[in-house]
């Protein structure tokens, strides 16, 4: 990575640029360091994983994909199943194997994304935190050869060979580099979530519940042991604009 003044910018010139350290720019960092690529992660937030947006469940066998090893340092419940609860309130119990892609482990999510973006510098990538992509930078012919960013409130130009957008659901990378990332309202949930303590739940089940208190979605009840639960519910879009207030 070199860094230079030039016309009184700092300017930085790295191989690979990610923009965003949450689970998606750890992991890339990761791999792209480990490949011998001279990376770079920024992150516009000070803390990497905070605030918290993410109800911590995750199953066993994606971790097992994508190569993370559990560590009971962000590990703080191991769920043997899941618990559905339908719209007339009948309860299926399924284990783990059949309880879909959120049921596995319940995590400490923001030790989770702090895990893997320490991995990343581990391999050998670099991270600069509080610094917000603001802009890409193309060249004459219309190639993106960098980002603009703000840097603790200073402007700064960074530019790279590649540029990986894992900037979350809010993300502007793509868009600026021409990609229609819009999405429809039918295709997004509104949510709320809070942590709840001395919780009457399961210890070792997540709980979903279906039916017209969460139009579109659902409500659920993830443990995190000793009566603490992300309790949460999501509603779509659409039946959220129809019934402002919630279904009875
Ligand atoms: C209410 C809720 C509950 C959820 N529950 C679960 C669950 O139980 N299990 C599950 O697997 N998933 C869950 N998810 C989804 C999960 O949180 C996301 O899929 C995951 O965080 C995506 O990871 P990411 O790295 O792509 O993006 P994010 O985790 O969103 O990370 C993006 C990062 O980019 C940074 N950033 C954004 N713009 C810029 C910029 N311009 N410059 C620099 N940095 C930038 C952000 O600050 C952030 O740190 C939930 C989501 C929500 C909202």
């Amino acid at each position: 990575m070199k860094t230079e003044i030039v016309n009184g910018i700092k300017r930085i010139t790295c191989q690979i640029l990610i923009v965003g350290g949450g689970p998606a720019g750890g992991m890339a960092a990761k791999w792209c360091a480990k490949g011998g690529l001279d990376t770079l992660l920024i992150e516009k937030k000070a803390e990497i994983g905070a605030p918290l947006r993410c109800a911590e469940g995750v199953s066993k066998s994606w971790l097992d994909e994508v190569g993370i090893t559990p560590d009971p340092t962000w590990i703080r419940g191991d769920m043997k199943g899941a618990i559905l609860k339908s719209p007339d309130r009948t309860t299926f119990q399924l284990d783990e194997s059949k309880a879909g892609a959120e049921v596995g482990y319940v995590l400490e999510r923001h030790l989770f994304d702090k895990a893997l973006v320490r991995d990343g510098i581990a391999a050998g990538a670099k991270v600069m935190m509080r610094t917000s992509a603001t802009d890409v930078i193309r060249d004459k012919d219309g190639k993106l050869i960098g980002v603009k960013a703000i840097e603790y409130g200073e402007p700064i130009e960074i530019y790279c060979d590649c540029i990986v957008g894992a900037d979350g659901y809010e993300s502007q990378v793509g868009r600026w580099a021409g990609i229609d990332t819009k999405l429809k309202l039918n295709d997004i949930d509104s949510c709320i979530q809070y942590r709840m303590v001395n919780a009457d739940v399961a210890p070792d089940y997540c709980e979903f519940i279906i039916g017209s208190e969460a139009p579109g979605g659902y409500i659920w009840i993830f443990p995190k042991g000793n009566g603490v639960a992300n309790v949460g519910i999501g509603v779509i879009g659409t039946e959220a604009k129809k019934k402002p207030g919630l279904a009875k």
